[in-house]
């Protein structure tokens, strides 16, 4: 059997496997993603186990993820959306975005970041200063976002983990982060952040219909995700692997 072909089941028992239910009295919990629909993709089942541990946890995604709306050959600097179409979407993502997280039994905010193609410099540095405010008002235990890679090389993705890891750097809480999509020891997929090696992971068939229910609130989605994931994108990101940032 070659490595890419072993099951994600297989693979569970080389890494250690989070009791979160165990995470009872850490407190607050913040999600920070680049759009709506990662936290339930990425993190679904992990959300799902700490808010049924009575865990507290806001999700943030940091944009609409407008730029779903533009075809990715047309996409780059001076594009803009009708300001009507830009609206029905915001409009739609944003009740998703809510009963998604409700699913997961959690809070969502979307910070009205502009979901960038490219991000620039000076872009990074607004959306680290974004980040260290929301950390500074929400004072979270437990972090949760992207990996170093942005998964599949997302460019927003990429963005919020580089400006969680400045924020949490120049802040002086003591803030515990786990980034999605680690890589685990011997099976791949295209969605695991290479350079981040799996520390933990979240599993549990009990948590699979939560993390089912969020995805399907994204109806505008469901192509995407299923060309992404398949059929059962639930199923197919069933096992959340983790890296500790710090
Ligand atoms: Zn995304």
């Amino acid at each position: 059997m070659t490595s890419s072909t072993r099951s994600a089941t297989e693979d569970r028992t080389e890494i250690e496997a989070v009791d979160v239910a165990a995470m009872r009295d850490l407190g607050n919990v913040l999600c920070v993603v680049a759009h709506p629909d990662d936290e339930s993709l990425f993190a679904g089942l992990t959300i799902a186990a700490l808010t049924r541990a009575e865990l507290s946890c806001t999700v943030a995604a940091v944009s609409h993820g407008e730029l779903r709306l533009v075809p990715f050959a047309s996409r780059g600097p001076g594009r803009f959306l009708p300001r009507r179409l830009r609206e029905q979407y915001c409009s739609t993502i944003e009740a998703e975005f809510t009963l998604a997280c409700l699913r997961l039994g959690a809070i969502g905010t979307i910070l009205g970041f502009p979901d960038l193609p490219v991000v620039s410099e000076e872009a990074q540095s607004r959306l680290v200063r974004l980040v260290s405010r929301l950390l500074d008002h929400e004072k979270p235990d437990l972090l949760l976002t992207h990996g170093s890679s942005g998964e599949y090389g997302h460019a927003m993705h990429v963005a919020v983990h580089v400006a969680v890891r400045r924020a949490i750097r120049a802040s002086v809480g003591a803030y515990r982060t786990w980034t999605f999509g680690a890589q685990p020891p011997s099976i791949d997929a295209k969605w695991f952040n290479r350079r981040d090696q799996a520390t933990h992971c979240v599993t549990g068939d009990g948590l699979l219909g939560a993390k089912k229910a969020a995805i399907s609130a994204y109806r505008s989605s469901s192509d995407t995700h299923r060309r992404i994931y398949g059929d059962d994108p639930a199923t197919k990101l069933g096992i959340e692997y983790w890296a500790r940032m710090r």
